[in-house]
């Protein structure tokens, strides 16, 4: 595998195999069109050269089923741009078919997108970025001057036709291209938000993201609003002991079934987020009084201990200690995760599988 397979093998916005086999049925129904009109015109050369295109499709189509994808994308671009100069040099240059070349120039943000290690890639991507530029202006200056051939130049009349069909496709192209970029990047920024602001094993939100809230709640206050904050931190019992008896797989299902078990118990009331290993931070809803999270979390420590936790293939109990806390004004958030901290050390010091409030 060459690096530049190795390197689109993964996941990115490259791989749209899919989309890649309509585009290629696309191409390929344009020149079959356009083969219809070549001969009609008896443009002899384009006759050829699209016979080429043709073959060139119906090959990038099926190399398009392999893991070679890369050089479909690079064979597209290319034949657009060798076909868009000979129909503009043998068809004439009013049958517009620099509007294609126009529309490659769309391209520009590609190299953009290719990781700043593959040096070659991107030089090879902006290299036929500014040829399609140098190309566009030249053409217009070889046909100014008359030095285009005329030999084959279509008649008036296809060309004006030629004109509206290369400029509406080829534009339509641009706006395809430019759906599909924002489309890619706009689901890879989601993405990017979830992996940023979650836990991978259990889909909670992740610390970060739960300072974050603190803060804003901290803010809310002290800008006079009303409501409570409470939090809590929660820490499960002899985890290692669960590890070590039934293995590192059954303690990760455990940590899954409580996140479960958190998100239904909590709905509404409280949000939970994996505060790290197999500790997690619990914050309650702005109108839910200190009292009644207190309640709430002696409910939940009751609820975890009488459930029975399957956990490959094994029955097993899990108790939880929690200590809980309320924000009094002029506190920071170090302050208040430490008051709960300092609580939750004492539940396991006295006995574990309580709430210290
Ligand atoms: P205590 O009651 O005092 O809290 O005892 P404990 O065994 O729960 O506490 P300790 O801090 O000694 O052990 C925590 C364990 O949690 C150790 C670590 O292997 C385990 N752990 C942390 N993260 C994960 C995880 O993602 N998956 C699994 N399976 N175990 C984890
Ligand atoms: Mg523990
Ligand atoms: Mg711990």
């Amino acid at each position: 595998m060459s690096f530049m397979d190795s390197f689109y093998g993964g996941k990115n916005v490259y791989e749209t195999s899919e989309g890649y086999e309509k585009l290629m049925i696309f191409y390929l129904c344009i020149h079959l069109a356009l083969e219809v009109v070549y001969i009609g015109s008896s443009c002899t050369p384009m006759e050829i050269i699209n016979i080429g295109s043709i073959l060139l499709y119906v090959g990038l189509f099926f190399l398009n089923k392999t893991k070679h994808k890369l050089y479909v994308v690079w064979g597209t671009m290319w034949e657009i741009l060798l076909h868009a100069v000979l129909g503009s040099v043998f068809m004439g240059y009013n049958c517009g078919f620099f509007f294609w070349i126009f529309s490659l120039v769309a391209m520009s943000f590609v190299p953009l997108y290719i990781p700043l290690y593959n040096v070659f890639l991107r030089s090879m991507a902006t290299v036929y970025v500014v040829s399609n530029c140098i190309i566009f202006v030249l053409l217009k200056f070889f046909s100014e001057h008359g030095m285009l051939p005329s030999r084959y130049n279509a008649s008036p009349q296809v060309a004006n036709v030629m004109y509206f069909i290369n400029a509406s496709l080829s534009l339509g192209t641009v706006v395809g291209q430019l759906i599909f970029y924002s489309y890619s990047v706009s689901k890879y920024n989601a993405t990017l938000k979830r992996m940023n602001e979650t836990d991978y094993l259990t889909g909670l939100y992740n610390r970060k993201y739960m300072i974050g809230l603190f803060n804003k709640e901290i803010d809310r206050m002290d800008s006079g609003e009303s409501g409570d904050i409470s939090i809590a931190i929660l820490d499960i019992d002899f985890f290692k002991k669960i590890n070590d008896t039934y293995g590192h797989n059954a303690g990760d299902e455990i940590l899954i079934d409580l996140a479960n078990m958190f998100r239904s118990e909590g709905e509404g009331k409280y949000m939970v987020a994996r505060w790290g290993g197999e500790e997690f931070a619990i914050l309650g809803s702005y109108d839910l009084s200190y009292e009644a999270f207190c309640e709430e979390m002696r409910s939940l420590n009751k609820k975890i201990a009488t459930t029975g936790f399957i956990a490959d293939n094994n029955e097993l109990t899990v108790t939880v200690s929690i200590g809980t806390a309320h924000y009094e004004k002029g506190e920071t958030i170090v302050d208040i995760i430490k008051k709960a901290d300092d609580r939750l050390y004492e539940a396991k010091e006295t006995g574990r599988n309580k709430v210290i409030s």
